[in-house]
């Protein structure tokens, strides 16, 4: 499988000389008159799409942490009202979120990227993991006291 077709490439590369963006076809920077090597230009693109994907993913996560505070409010009003069985549903909603942060990290963990983008994007998502997994970790903490 070639890396345009798993990444959905958009056709944009970067000068390695001046930055600017290309379009993957040209050989020259109308620019700089840097020669684009073909193999280049495709690495290039990648390099891009990738750290906008990872961007972009990450910024939707953010916004979903925003949900975080909801997901605590329900369960604190859950655990008030001792329904143990309503509050099998708060883990679930940390699940969620979680398997999308898990989802981040087994696709753009391993790219090591030094744009500061990227980086952020990074930094932010490993802030929300830890979010996620203590909200989890105080709601199974709260069932097994309901439950016991
Ligand atoms: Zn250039």
């Amino acid at each position: 499988m070639s890396p345009s077709s798993e990444w959905n490439v958009s056709p944009f590369a970067e000068c390695p000389n001046c930055g600017r963006f290309l379009s993957l076809r040209v050989e020259r920077c109308p620019d700089c008159q840097e020669l684009i090597d073909e193999g280049y230009a495709f690495y290039s693109a990648l390099h891009v799409t990738v750290i906008t994907q990872a961007c972009s993913f990450a910024n939707s996560i953010k916004y979903v942490d925003l949900i975080a505070i909801l997901a605590l409010g329900t369960s604190v009003f859950v655990y008030i009202l001792n329904e143990p069985w309503l509050f099998v549903l708060a883990p679930m909603m940390s699940a969620v979120p979680l398997f999308f942060i898990i989802l981040w990290f087994s696709r753009f963990g391993r790219f090591k990227f030094a744009e500061d983008d990227f980086q952020k994007a990074k930094r932010e998502m490993r802030a929300s993991l830890v979010l996620w997994l203590g909200i989890l970790v105080v709601q199974l903490i709260a069932l097994a006291t309901l439950w016991s």
